[in-house]
């Protein structure tokens, strides 16, 4: 065994995490908690992992589930194409595979939502397949131990890193190597000051050497956020309001929000909400009062939100009407009780003004 592979796996033996899908070898529980992982910290994703694993026993069962009953589950954890994915994933296995999650890195490849990290991972952890789960610790740790100096989105930089993993794993139980090198990296060698004291490497590190562990692995330049301009009418009559489902190819895909305009830059400085009347086909609109201007930040783009609050006049006659007679070619608005939202999933930012403003607990 590679002299740095055995020394992770003995510090691992002192140091290893507690996380409870490391009791299982279930290949549902296993996938399930590292899509739930993807993006996000463990602390954030726990909760989520118990929800789903509460409310789904087996692939089957998730299969059979509602997406808008999926989405709602992952509300509040971002980046929702992974539940859409997730969703798909299941339904493909129970169609292609009779509900039997497939082994072989390959064949997890091809299932929506798996790509080579999440790939080795289930092999690894449930069939005990020699992958090395190659993410951001493998990048971040093999970089720096072996002095990899060229930027992360250049060619070349993912496959040298797994050619050294793939050295690595060998004759090492793949499953605890997979395991030792996440905890190895979000314990130890961290993105930010990483504890080379205390590490059990040190004399085989590049980076410690010569003094490169902040510049190790070499990131390329951020782009700029793109901002975005929402406007949000929260059109309400008494006990109802208006929805929207987003279906469009975009963030937030298949959630329900409140009716948006969004604007350019340029139109920003002109918006006028009274243009809400208009969308919705409303004769009489009266404006309450504008929020704050809001900003919410996702990983390429900030929204920059305002929430405009709305009386009107004439819902409780509209809602009796058929939708298309309501909304003229705009058909997904929906309108519900106001104690109704919490079963709709949403952005975590309408979410939140929704409790902020007290119409929602
Ligand atoms: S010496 Fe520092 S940089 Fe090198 S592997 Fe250990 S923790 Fe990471």
């Amino acid at each position: 065994m590679n002299p740095i592979t055995a020394a992770v796996l003995s510090w691992y033996k002192q140091n290893a995490r507690d996380l409870p899908w490391r009791q299982t070898k279930d290949p549902f529980k296993i996938w399930l908690s590292e899509i739930i992982l993807q993006q996000t910290k463990v602390e954030q994703g726990m909760p989520y992992f118990h929800k789903f694993a509460q409310r789904f026993e087996n692939i089957q069962q998730l299969a059979n589930a509602s997406e808008d009953e999926v989405l709602l589950l992952w509300q509040g954890l971002g980046y929702y194409s992974r539940a859409r994915n997730m969703l798909a994933c299941a339904r493909k296995i129970v169609k292609d595979f009779d509900g039997i999650f497939p082994e072989s890195v390959e064949d997890l490849r091809r299932l929506p939502g798996i790509g080579p990290y999440t790939a080795a991972a289930i092999s690894s952890f449930a069939f005990q397949k020699s992958a090395p789960a190659v993410d951001g610790n493998f990048n971040r740790i093999i970089s720096r131990i072996f002095g990899v100096k060229k930027s992360k989105n250049s060619s070349g930089f993912q496959s040298d890193i797994q050619r050294i993993a793939d050295e690595l794993i060998e004759n090492a139980p793949p499953h605890i190597f997979n395991q030792a090198m996440m905890d190895f990296g979000s314990l130890v060698c961290k993105p930010r000051q990483a504890l080379c004291n205390q590490c059990p490497v040190l004399e085989y590190c590049f980076a410690f050497k010569n003094n490169l562990v902040d510049e190790l692995p070499v990131t390329p330049q951020k782009k700029a956020l793109r901002n975005r301009y929402f406007h949000f009418g929260i059109l309400k009559l008494r006990n109802q309001i208006i929805l929207s489902k987003r279906e469009e190819k975009d963030i937030w895909k298949n959630l329900y929000q409140l009716p948006l305009i969004e604007t350019s830059e340029e139109q920003n400085l002109n918006f006028s909400p009274m243009q809400f009347a208009n969308i919705l086909n409303f004769s009489s609109i009266s404006l309450i009062k504008t929020s704050i201007e809001i900003i919410h930040k996702l990983s390429h783009q900030k929204i920059i939100a305002r929430f405009y609050h709305f009386e009107i006049n004439d819902l409780q006659q509209a809602i009796v009407e058929e939708k298309t007679e309501l909304y003229g070619n705009v058909n997904n608005y929906l309108v519900t009780d106001i104690e109704a939202i919490k079963n709709f999933a949403m952005p975590q930012l309408v979410k939140d003004y929704l409790i902020e403003c007290g119409l929602i607990d």
